[in-house]
């Protein structure tokens, strides 16, 4: 990795209880960045208010300061900029959505959502990917910037067409993303931002060196690196981390009580050290680990190396992560 000002984000959706995933997700970007001598910033990720969770992004920040990730650009956690709500950044993204339209990458869409729907029951009944028929991109940029004055409800789109997107990522290694969806929405009708834009926007505008985060986010990386393009931006480097599940195959869901990091805290009275040992142990990134050892957060800081991150999906393995439990019982008393 480059000498650059290495500058990581951990950007949890407050949608509910921060889990054992997300908290490794946080741990890999805070050691990171402590290993590099760069920042490591807290982002929330509110802008899909329809899965909002009341308190969320409170217990989410609590959490981290508990174990010890506080972020460098938070004032609540003791920082000097920030924090980052992207619900009180939303003129940013308005902004960068209409530096779109002016640049011949993004249009106005007025569609309703009778006909969207009614695109997508012919679609279902044709057995076809329902996809926009991308009619509004027609609409001169003149005529719809008037109409959106008259105050006609509409969306902003990104103009994609069907193509190839490559890109690298640290973990994966080179990928190439065959997009097939249509025009994807940049900006909603209420104002607020996609999950996309908000990302990429933020991401640029806080200048992140590398974007770590679990690998349910490589499918919309090539989307993103299309973004970054029309915006006339370099993207950041990409390190997606295999997924944590159980027996094999489950994805861990906000329904598996046991995978919550409050659950191996409260319940269990496990200490953060013993949940972040074995994060780290089970999911690797340390060489020679030694596991009958209960490093401190500066030794892991020390040891990390995000290129050893492995490609399998790491077992949750509640068994072992106890065991851990009673290593720092033992070591606490001793
Ligand atoms: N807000 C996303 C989530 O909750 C994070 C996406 C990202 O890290 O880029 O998982």
């Amino acid at each position: 990795f480059s000498q650059d000002e290495v500058r990581v984000r951990f950007a949890p959706s407050p949608t509910g209880e921060l889990h054992l995933g997300g908290l490794r997700t946080a741990l890999y970007n805070y050691l990171f960045a402590r290993n590099h001598g760069g920042k490591f910033i807290v982002r929330i990720e509110d802008t899909d208010r329809t899965r909002l969770v009341e308190g969320s992004a409170d217990r989410i920040r609590n959490i981290l300061s508990h174990y010890g990730l506080k972020s460098d650009e938070d004032p609540w956690q003791g920082g000097s900029a920030g924090p980052y709500t992207q619900s009180e950044r939303l003129p940013i993204y308005a902004e960068h959505a209409e530096s779109l339209i002016d640049s011949g990458h993004a249009y106005r869409c007025f569609c309703s959502s009778n006909r969207l729907d009614l695109l997508r029951k012919n679609a279902a009944r044709e057995g076809a990917i329902p996809l926009y028929d991308r009619r509004c991109r027609s609409i001169s940029t003149e005529d719809a910037r008037k109409r959106a004055e008259n105050g006609e409800e509409n969306v902003i789109r990104f103009i994609m067409d069907h193509q190839e997107v490559g890109f690298e990522d640290a973990v994966f290694g080179s990928i190439t993303q065959r997009l097939e969806e249509s025009d994807p929405v940049l900006l909603k009708s209420d104002g607020f931002p996609t999950y996309h834009l908000a990302n990429i926007v933020d991401d640029k505008t806080m200048r992140i060196s590398h974007v770590i985060r679990g690998m349910e986010w490589l499918s919309s990386t090539g989307k993103h690196i299309l973004m970054y393009k029309a915006f006339g931006w370099s993207t950041p480097r990409f390190v997606h981390l295999p997924l944590i599940t159980r027996d094999g195959k489950k994805k861990l869901s906000k329904r598996d009580k046991d995978a919550f990091v409050d659950y191996y805290d409260k319940e269990m009275g496990v200490l953060p050290q013993a949940v972040i040992n074995f994060l780290v142990r089970n999911g690797s990134g340390v060489k020679d680990f030694d596991l009958s050892k209960l490093y401190t957060l500066q030794e892991l800081v020390e040891l990390f190396d995000v290129l050893l991150i492995g490609r399998r999906n790491f077992q949750l393995d509640a068994d072992s992560l106890s065991q851990y439990g009673n290593a720092a019982f033992r070591s606490a008393s001793d």
